[in-house]
C-alpha cells in the first residue's frame, strides 16, 4: 500500500498534520514523534497529535536532519508539549546553532508559507506566521543507540549520511517500522523518485543499501507517502536505480554541456521539476538542492569530465 494522507497507517503509527511534510506519531506507551515538518504547520501537527493521544503527550521528538522542512515546527511543538525532548545527531545540534543555517531556514520557511496558504483545504487562520524559531537539541543521538519507548518496543538510531552529513534514520524492529525520510529517496506525485544525495553520492548509495537490507514493513519517506508491505521493497529497488540513473544522466550532461553546472541544472529541472503538478518542494529550495547534487557529481568526476577513480 502507498499511504498518502494523514491518519492511522498501521499499528499505532500515524501521519499527522500535513502529508507534504508530516510529523509521524508512534502512539506507544511512551508516545514519540518523528520529524517536525514546516514551521507554519505547527498547529496542524499539534491538533492532530492531541486528538490521537487524548491527554497524553509525546516524550521525544526524533529528528532525521535539520533542514527547514524537517525541523520547522520543533520549537513550536516543544512549547506545545511541555517536557518533550528533542533528539538529533551531534552534527545537527551544531548546525542549528550556525547563523547562516538559521537565516537560510528562516528564509525558506517564510517562502513556503506563501505556497501553503494558497493551497486548497488549508485553514489560513491556524497557520503559524511567526518567524522560524531555533531550538536546542536535548538528546544527542549516536549511531547504534537504542531507546526503549514501550515494553518490548525500541527505537534504533542509524547514522545514514548522504543526503546530509548529519542524517539519521530510525528503526523500530518490533514493528518493522523505518523512518528513513530522504535517505530512501523521495517519490514525488509524478511517481518518479528524486535521488536525494546532496553531500555524497557514494555514502547515499551505501546508506540506501544498508536500509534496504533491513526487514521493513512500513517505510516513512520524508514527504507525501508511506509505503507498506510489498511496496517497501519495490521503493528501495527503484530508489537505488533512480539514483544511479540520475548520476549517469548528470555525468553525460556535464560532458555535453562542457561542464556548465547552470546548463545541466536547467535541463534536469525541465525534466524532473517542471512537469510535477505538486505539491512539491518550492522552486527556491529545489534549485538549492539541485545545485548541490550537480556540483557534487561534477567534483566527484573532476572538471575534465573523467572519473578521478580511473585516472
Ligand atoms: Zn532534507
Amino acid at each position: 500500500m502507498i499511504f498518502n494522507k494523514t491518519g492511522l497507517v498501521k499499528d499505532n503509527l500515524y501521519v499527522t498534520g500535513f502529508p507534504w511534510s508530516p510529523v509521524y506519531l508512534l502512539s506507544s506507551e511512551k508516545p514519540v514523534i518523528f520529524e517536525a515538518g514546516f514551521s507554519c504547520m505547527g498547529r496542524y501537527y499539534e491538533n492532530d497529535i492531541m486528538e490521537i493521544l487524548i491527554g497524553r503527550k509525546p516524550e521525544i521528538l526524533f529528528m532525521t536532519h535539520v533542514h527547514y522542512d524537517h525541523c520547522g515546527a520543533a520549537s513550536y511543538l516543544k512549547k506545545a508539549f511541555n517536557g518533550m525532548k528533542i533528539g538529533a545527531s551531534r552534527r545537527a545540534a551544531e548546525i542549528i546553532k550556525r547563523p547562516n543555517a538559521q537565516s537560510l531556514m528562516t528564509d525558506l520557511s517564510e517562502n513556503v508559507i506563501k505556497i501553503i496558504e494558497s493551497m486548497d483545504g488549508i485553514n489560513n487562520e491556524i497557520l503559524v506566521r511567526d518567524e522560524f524559531e531555533f531550538f536546542d537539541v536535548d538528546m544527542i543521538l549516536e549511531d547504534g543507540q537504542i531507546i526503549n519507548v514501550d515494553n518490548g518496543l525500541s527505537v534504533y538510531v542509524l547514522a545514514t549520511p548522504g543526503h546530509t552529513r548529519d542524517m539519521l534514520s530510525f528503526y523500530v524492529p518490533e514493528k518493522k517500522l523505518l523512518i528513513a525520510t530522504e535517505t530512501a529517496g523521495c517519490m514525488s506525485h509524478t511517481g518518479s523518485i528524486v535521488a536525494e544525495f546532496l553531500v555524497d553520492y557514494d555514502l547515499y548509495i551505501k546508506s540506501l543499501k544498508q536500509l534496504s537490507s533491513l526487514e521493513v514493513d512500513v517505510l516513512c519517506q520524508g514527504h507525501h507517502f508511506v509505503f507498506t508491505g510489498n511496496d517497501v521493497k519495490k521503493h528501495f529497488e527503484q530508489s537505488i536505480i533512480s539514483a544511479e540513473k540520475f548520476k549517469e544522466t548528470v555525468e553525460r550532461l556535464l560532458q555535453s554541456e562542457a561542464g556548465s553546472i547552470e546548463r545541466v541544472m536547467s535541463i534536469i529541472k525541465a525534466k524532473e521539476y517542471d512537469p510535477n503538478p505538486g505539491p512539491k518542494q518550492p522552486e527556491k529550495a529545489y534549485l538549492l538542492n539541485l545545485r548541490k547534487r550537480v556540483a557534487h557529481l561534477a567534483e566527484r568526476i573532476g572538471t575534465n569530465g573523467h572519473d578521478n577513480n580511473i585516472l
